[in-house]
């Protein structure tokens, strides 16, 4: 992955999609594949393109409860013609004898010479007799065999993360098995003496460690193995130590914290003595410090410490990298477009990702409703928010003006 020709550890200040555009550039996929049954398949990632091995459904059948005829049997008034056998779904009938109708059900196979099903609704018993009031269209109510899925078509490709509605596809062509890629191994180390697992008391000067816990529930949410290195003590050989096991064990290395550029910045030097960083200024808020790197061979992101920070710039440059790792073809959504209420009248030196709520409008694009605080501490803001605007740097704009918008469900789909 290592590009030492484009290092940035000169602290370049790079646009957020400079940024993005690195990261991707730099991700390498998983080639590790593994065959897991359908019911662990939720989730995960196709490793190679799934083509149906059968037509779905495999013979014509009713769309519905009713009587199957051939429409030659019928006239423009309808017909009546007598009921010669019954055949519920799970059940194939025989040979539909000319002049007559069948009983039949809803996925029941359509019985060799009928063409058409009337639904009981329009047909009136007479005797072992039906008749039907009206004229019909010949194939009415038959879902012909193949109407779903011929064999031999492409229904899934490599790079598809199965949700459920694909896993049932997969069902539906009876395959019990995929290849899959294998789930990304994520360690994460957390740094800083101000920071206490929850669970234990606070001491003056301390605050709890929420960064572990977002961080490892993105990534499980996501499907990454998470090897959680808990929080690494404050210096040079400690942090070394700790990133060293991590690379060795690990597809991406995770970081919270230290980032920044001041003295207790042991990542840092850490890194640079393990492999090699580049340490970016991303002209973005929240989250200006993001850092870059590898460990050995191991990809190294160092997301900043701050809790809103460590989230969004997981959500908007670390996601997008274990996207291409995890084999997934879409590294980053595209974008909704939402109203933003505020006038900027002075250009901002900064992008701002702000937490947004989306107020859905009848016949206008959604209005997005700000937390009233974005600072990057305030971690309510990413609870109350649906997702993030995108106000762009460089620029004035009027009130009402339709911006990007990305849901956090987006972000981390
Ligand atoms: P740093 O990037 O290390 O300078 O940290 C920036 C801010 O984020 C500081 O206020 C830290 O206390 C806070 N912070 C760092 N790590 C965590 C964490 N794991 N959980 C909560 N807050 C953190
Ligand atoms: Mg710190």
């Amino acid at each position: 992955m290592s590009r030492p020709d484009r290092c940035f550890t000169g602290g370049q200040m790079l646009s957020a999609d400079q940024a993005r555009a690195e990261l991707v550039a730099a991700a390498r996929p998983l080639r590790e594949t593994e065959t897991v049954h359908l019911g662990e398949a939720l989730g995960r990632v196709l490793a190679e393109d799934v083509v149906s091995p059968l037509d779905v459904p495999g013979y014509d059948n009713s769309a519905m409860d009713g009587y199957a005829l051939n429409s030659a049997d019928t006239s423009a008034e309808g017909a009546s013609l007598p009921v010669s056998q019954r055949i519920p779904a799970g059940h194939p009938g025989g040979e539909l004898a000319p002049g007559t109708a069948a009983r039949i059900f809803t996925g029941a196979p359509l019985p060799l010479g009928a063409d058409t099903v009337v639904m009981q609704e329009e047909c009136e018993l007479d005797g072992d007799s039906v008749r039907i009031a009206r004229g019909i269209e010949a194939g009415e109510n038959v879902r012909p065999r193949a109407n779903d899925i011929a064999q031999g078509a492409t229904v899934l490709s490599a790079g598809d993360k199965l949700l459920p509605q694909a896993v049932g596809l997969l069902a539906s062509l009876g395959v019990a098995e995929v290849k899959v890629v294998r789930r990304l191994r994520v360690a994460l180390l957390n740094t800083g003496d101000e920071i206490v697992e929850p669970g234990r008391p606070l001491a003056a000067g301390q605050i709890y460690n929420s960064n572990r816990y977002t961080l490892t529930a993105t990534l499980q949410q996501v499907g990454c193995e998470v090897i959680d290195l808990g929080q690494v003590e404050d210096s040079f050989v400690a942090t070394r130590q700790a990133l060293r096991e991590a690379a060795a064990r690990a597809d991406l290395i995770l970081t919270s914290g230290g980032v920044s550029v001041g003295e207790e910045d042991h990542i840092k030097a850490a890194v640079e003595a393990e492999g090699e960083l580049s340490l970016w200024r991303v002209r973005m808020k929240p989250g200006k410090p993001l850092a870059f790197g590898r460990v050995g061979d191991t990809p190294f992101i160092g997301l900043p410490g701050n809790p809103v920070s460590a989230f969004v710039t997981l959500c908007l440059f670390g996601m997008p990298f274990l996207r291409v790792q995890q084999g997934r073809k879409d590294s980053f959504p595209p974008p909704a477009r939402a109203r933003f209420p505020r006038a900027i009248d002075r250009p901002l030196a900064r992008r701002e990702f702000m937490r947004v709520r989306l107020r859905h409008q009848a016949d206008a694009l959604p209005l997005a409703e700000l937390f009233p605080r974005q600072g990057s501490d305030v971690l309510t803001s990413t609870v109350w928010a649906d997702g993030v605007i995108e106000v762009p740097e460089g620029s004035t704009l009027p009130a009402d003006s339709a911006l990007n918008y990305w849901s956090f469900e987006s972000l981390l789909a």
